[in-house]
């Protein structure tokens, strides 16, 4: 995931508009896009940015696409990284990481970190404070606190497991604004779609609406991952265009793929 979509170094080439559904989640990532875009106007005014943002909600539902996002419509660098490249067994060396990547994005700030699966460093404490985990997590803590005015960093977080955090990393300052991203709603379903066939040759007998509605409780994910099965299976069955029976049996292929993981669940 962290390095698909990237035109120069670190700056990914995605929009906004490659986001779809989430309208109100994105109006309010307008603020950030506006801030970072004329920060002066905003220092002048005496406002504060916030610089945590934490989206949670089931995963595959585009948090990082949108983080993503956000880079690309302010030309920032985007650092990726996963909670769980934090965990390690050795006293202090998760903390010099968050160091490090901390370091990395003021260099070339304006920054956008993302940190995905932030739980598996930002769970709650133990009462004697001493072990690995919990200097990782007081290192981001140190961090957060730290963010000036001179460079422009912003950290979203994500998580599917909110009720895990600790209060600390939910302070004022902090991750103070959270977003829930959940899955998309039959419009949502649509635009999705629309998306993920832009750049495809489509035959007439697929009708998006219909899929639409077939596809209630997928996820984004799983809509993109239904576009490209089709997309190879009309190559498959040696098609001009992806027709209606290529969506099907991608329908089919992704909801089978789905009971191989969960078979409990559907
Ligand atoms: P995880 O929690 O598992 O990391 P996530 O919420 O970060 O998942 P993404 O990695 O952003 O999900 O989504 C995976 C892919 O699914 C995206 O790269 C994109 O192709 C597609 N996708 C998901 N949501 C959307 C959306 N709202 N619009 C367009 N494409 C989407």
């Amino acid at each position: 995931k962290s390095d698909d979509n990237f035109s120069k170094k670190n700056r990914p080439n995605v929009s906004f508009k490659d986001v779809a559904g989430l309208e109100e989640v994105k109006e309010e990532m307008q603020e950030i896009i506006d801030f970072i875009n004329d920060s002066e106007k905003f220092h002048k005014m005496g406002a504060k940015i916030p610089n945590g943002i934490l989206f949670h909600g089931p995963p595959g539902t585009g948090k990082t696409l949108l983080a993503k996002a956000v880079a690309g419509e302010t030309n920032s660098t985007f650092l990726y990284s996963s909670g769980s490249e934090f965990v390690e067994k050795y006293v202090g060396v998760g903390a010099k990481r968050i160091r490090g990547l901390f370091e990395k994005a003021r260099k070339d700030s304006p920054t956008i970190i993302f940190i995905d699966e932030i739980d598996a460093i930002g769970c709650k404490r133990n009462m004697d404070s001493n072990n690995e985990k919990d200097q990782t997590l007081n290192q981001l803590l140190v961090e957060m606190d730290g963010f000036s005015d001179k460079s422009t960093v912003i950290i979203i977080g994500a998580t599917n497991r909110l009720d895990l955090l600790d209060e600390a990393l939910l302070r004022p300052g902090r991750f103070d604004r959270h977003i829930y991203i959940g899955n998309p709603n039959l419009k949502a379903r649509e635009d999705i779609f629309n998306v993920h066939i832009k750049n495809k040759p489509i035959d007439k007998s697929v009708n998006i609406g219909d899929l639409s509605r077939k596809t209630h409780g997928f996820t984004g994910a799983q809509l993109a991952s239904i576009a490209n099965e089709a997309a190879i299976i009309a190559v498959r069955n040696k098609k001009k265009k992806i027709d209606n029976i290529d969506f099907n049996a991608a329908i089919e292929r992704v909801v089978a793929g789905l009971e191989v993981k969960h078979p409990t669940v559907l």
